[in-house]
């Protein structure tokens, strides 16, 4: 398998070299063509000078004896007829007249137009011919005018053997740069690549160097680092989950067992056991609400899927999150009311989880209100979203815990209250369960004089849609 190294500088000597090669075989035409031009040009217009002047002379044996005044740079002509009698001829400087082609004279006589042909005087030497036809008063014969092609030919190869030379030069100048451009480029992923190793190897704490510009590179290792930071805060909240979960497990563990012990030292009356027994069912009943909450946290933490979406009437959930919070609110002498609007507000929601969220903000309005305070249950429908509102007159959240109380197990409870008991898990499973229904959690607290926990909720439809 090639590298990405090799590729980008196969892939670069690719390119460079086709377009070498296209730019090459373009200029050899294109010149080639120029150059024929050229000549073709001269030839026409010294043979259109010729076939004007012979109109005007008489037909003899020497034609243009004066062709110096004709100033003529071709290099050699005939003047023919068209059966073949020469009137007139100059040869070339090595004694060759200009090749006749008997087929170029049928079609200039036949279409009346000068015809351009290629022939040659000897096997090395091409040469470029004019057929000019001429009609007088003593018949049509033809100007028959040539040019050597030599020049050209030789033009032809030294531009050749320069394009041989310098197109491989280019190439492996090309190649050269296309190397040193991929290796600076890849340099940078290499350093990240080892950077991720070191890190796939338990570092957490190392980082990549990330370079001041803002390019592809600077960005990917910028992406890098913060995956990195996302995945060390990940493994941290892990750790100190398990730690937490851990240790509140072992509270209650260590109460029933040391209860049970206790008893179990010598004989007890019936009232004794039964004491004993009670606590304990207690502290299982903490366990079994503990180990529900944690499952819930650790199926959110794994995707998986926990909603079963339905129409839900929040009035309704409202009304059977009230009975079920009503005995404890009499019993510490809190003032419940509540209050729903009609029609009902309907949302498209988990009816489970939405009746846990009410229960857990109504159970923290309760526990942190003091005995002769009042909690307040509001439930309103505005801008299609169902808005729900938790208002209590309790002790309040201190600004210093606000940002803090929807981190799983942060608590702020004084240890002497008994009655806010808790595993500092409540809020944090409030938050997921309004996150997952696309909704969103607010609070507003004064500390010492109350709390207000508002949700808002997408509205699916009312009642009476
Ligand atoms: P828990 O109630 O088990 O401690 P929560 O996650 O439900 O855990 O709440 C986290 C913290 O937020 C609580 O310890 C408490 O300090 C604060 N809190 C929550 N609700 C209220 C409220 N209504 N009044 C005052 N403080 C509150």
């Amino acid at each position: 398998m090639l590298s990405i190294r090799a590729k980008l500088s196969l892939l670069y000597l690719i390119i460079t070299a086709s377009v070498i090669v296209a730019f090459s075989l373009g200029l050899y035409f294109y010149l080639s063509r120029a150059l024929l031009k050229v000549i073709d040009d001269s030839l026409f217009s010294q043979a259109n000078r010729m076939a004007n002047a012979l109109v005007q002379l008489p037909l003899t044996d020497e034609v243009f004896p004066q062709s110096n005044e004709l100033r003529l740079p071709v290099q050699f002509y005939t003047i023919i007829d068209r059966a073949g009698e020469v009137y007139d001829q100059a040869l070339d400087a090595h004694g060759h007249p200009v090749p006749i082609i008997s087929d170029a004279l049928d079609r200039a006589h036949d279409q009346w137009q000068a015809q351009l042909d290629n022939g040659s005087i000897t096997e090395t030497e091409p040469v470029r011919i004019i057929t000019w036809p001429v009609r007088d008063q003593d018949g049509v014969f033809f100007v028959v005018a040539g040019q050597s092609l030599k020049e050209i030919q030789q033009a032809q190869r030294q531009l050749l053997l320069l394009l041989a030379i310098s197109t491989p030069l280019a190439l492996i100048l090309a190649s050269l740069g296309g190397l040193w451009i991929a290796d600076r480029a890849l340099k940078p992923v290499d350093r990240i690549t080892k950077a991720a190793e070191r890190i796939g190897r338990g570092n957490f704490n190392e980082r990549v160097e990330e370079p001041r510009t803002k390019d592809e590179i600077g960005r990917l290792a910028a992406t890098f680092n913060e995956m990195i930071a996302k995945l060390n805060q990940a493994f941290q909240r892990e750790r100190e989950f398990t730690a937490y979960a851990s240790h509140e497990l072992k509270t209650p563990l260590a109460i029933i067992r040391g209860d049970i012990e206790v008893a179990l030292r010598r004989e007890r009356s019936t009232e004794e056991y039964r004491r004993v027994l009670s606590s304990s069912l207690e502290e299982i009943e903490r366990l079994t609400r503990l180990t529900e909450d944690l499952l819930t946290l650790a199926r959110t933490d794994a995707g998986e899927r926990m909603l079963e979406l339905a129409p839900v009437s929040l009035n309704q959930l409202a009304e059977e999150a009230h009975a079920y919070i009503k005995p404890l609110a009499d019993s510490t002498g809190v003032q419940f009311s509540y209050e729903l609007p009609q029609p009902p507000v309907v949302i498209e929601g988990d009816e489970k989880r939405l009746k846990q969220l009410f229960v857990n903000l109504l159970d923290n309005a309760i526990k942190y209100t003091p005995a002769g305070g009042d909690v307040r249950l509001k439930l309103a429908s505005h801008d299609s979203s169902a808005i729900i509102e938790v208002a209590d007159t309790g002790r309040g959240i201190p600004a210093d815990a606000m940002p803090h109380i929807f981190e799983r197990f942060y608590r702020h409870a004084d240890p002497r209250d008994t009655r806010a008991s808790g595993f500092g898990l409540g809020l944090a499973i409030s938050k997921w369960i309004v996150d997952a229904h696309g909704g969103s959690i607010e609070v507003e607290s004064n500390e010492g004089r109350g709390s207000r926990f508002t949700v808002k909720l997408p509205c699916a439809r009312t009642a009476k849609d």
